[in-house]
């Protein structure tokens, strides 16, 4: 074993796919960057795909289009405040409605053959968890459920025999590369990172970084939190620890290497010496169509590479000396237990507090640095048996965080 904490017999390495084809999806996040490139694929498939449920947490008025667009069955809001609004506007329709944190938690048990998990953050486990629940395909977009819960939600899927499809698009690149392989083959795998808009810029110019700065994304477009989480290269952390509980390959097998085209997405090395890789434009429908479709392929209008316009493909190795958040990851997941939990608990009130222009750039990693020594320090809960018990951590990290945070401002 690699680490303290390494494969698991019930983790998910490659499921082969059921065969079954996609019929019928719910999307969870609906209105945000990954719901509605899923739903332009789902319009592409001519009907092939019905819609159970959407849901949105207050954008109101696009959820109720899309689901009007989308024919769905069943739309929800997060916020409460909202309910009367969007039973007004899907009113004669056909579409039932509900509010609030409960009512996305049932949209996500509603039979459907895939669940698109797609809420940005912690508000996604328990949604996500009831996916997995129904023992169908769980396209799983929502990074921080496998990075809070781990191997909690590992278990939970293997127990519910649920299909895990990875979407984040390094994670699909390594899906790929390992289809029809022997894990045991695997010697690293190396996810791919642009680098983000400050790749190029010093540590002073980053100091003074804004929000504006930080949410142009040289290459990929996103929500807001992932675009930030991209800029410290948080991401590409969160992305480690996700890599480390789909793939069960141990700590010092997971490399990170710095391309700024993003066309590779990530590449699998193995005991032979041969390096499968998987390229494509940086577009998110063609990771969703592989999880949608697999093991068949659909087809999408993603911009075909051309190498020869290409040209030529760049690597340098990340900075962590100006992206402390890489090694911040790097540490938690070598603790294992409940520290990923707390490090993107802390990461979450640290991004919004950017956003909000309450830190600089650089204090995001500072805060998540001192929110983990802080709850090291209280001896927080090290051990998540159940999403409670991860939820809870979630909920004392987020003070602790808040906490830092106004000693910091
Ligand atoms: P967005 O911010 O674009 O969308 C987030 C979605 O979640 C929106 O539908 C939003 O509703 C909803 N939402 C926000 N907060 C809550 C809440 N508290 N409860 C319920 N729903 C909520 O995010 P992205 O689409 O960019 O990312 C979604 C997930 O996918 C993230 O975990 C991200 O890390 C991951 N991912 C995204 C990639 C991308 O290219 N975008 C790539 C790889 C992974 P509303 O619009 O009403 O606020
Ligand atoms: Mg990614």
């Amino acid at each position: 074993m690699d680490t303290p904490h390494a494969a698991s017999t019930s983790s998910i390495t490659v499921p082969t796919g059921h065969a079954v084809p996609v019929r019928s999806i719910t999307v969870l996040g609906a209105t945000g960057s990954i719901g509605t490139s899923t739903l332009d694929l789902v319009a592409r498939s001519g009907g092939a795909i019905d819609v159970v449920a959407l849901t949105a947490q207050s954008n109101v008025a696009q959820l109720a289009e899309l689901a009007i667009a989308h024919r769905a069955k069943h739309a929800v809001i997060g916020n409460p405040a909202h309910y009367g609004e969007l039973c007004a506007r899907l009113a004669g329709t056909g579409i039932t409605c509900a509010a609030g944190p409960t009512a996305i938690t049932e949209a996500a048990s509603m039979p459907a053959d895939c669940v698109m998990a797609a809420i940005v953050g912690a508000a996604g486990l328990a949604p996500t968890f009831a996916a997995a629940g129904q023992g169908r395909r769980v396209a799983l977009a929502n990074k921080e459920c496998l990075v809070s819960a781990g191997q909690v939600f590992l278990d939970h899927v293997t127990a519910a025999g649920a299909e895990l499809l990875p979407v984040d698009s390094e994670h699909s690149a390594v899906f790929q590369a390992m289809a029809g392989n022997d894990a045991r083959s695997v010697e690293t795998i190396t996810l791919t990172a642009s680098g983000g808009p400050f790749r190029t810029w010093s540590k002073a110019q980053i100091a003074a970084a804004t929000p504006e700065h930080a949410l142009k994304h040289p290459n990929w477009s996103m929500g807001r939190k992932i675009t930030i989480d991209s800029a410290t290269l948080m991401n590409k952390g969160l992305e480690l620890i996700e890599a480390f509980h789909l793939f069960q390959v141990g700590v010092d097998r997971l490399a990170v290497v710095v391309h700024p085209e993003s066309i590779i997405h990530a590449l699998v090395s193995y005991t032979d010496g041969s390096v499968l890789a998987q390229l494509g434009a940086p577009d998110m429908r063609s990771p969703i169509a592989v999880a949608l479709a697999w093991p068949q392929r659909i087809a999408t209008p993603v911009k075909r590479l051309d190498l020869i316009t290409l040209k030529a493909l760049h690597f340098e190795a990340p900075d962590e000396d100006r992206f402390p958040a890489l090694t911040l990851a790097r540490a938690v997941m070598s603790a294992g237990g409940t520290a990923p939990a707390i490090l993107n608990a802390a990461n979450e009130i640290a991004v919004e507090a950017f956003l909000s222009r309450r830190i600089s750039f650089p204090e995001i990693a500072g805060l998540v640095g001192e929110t983990l020594e802080a709850a090291a320090a209280r001896g927080l809960a090290v051990v998540a048996a159940t999403l409670d018990d991860v939820l809870e951590v979630d909920a004392e990290a987020r003070r602790l965080a808040a906490a830092v945070l106004d000693d910091t401002v």
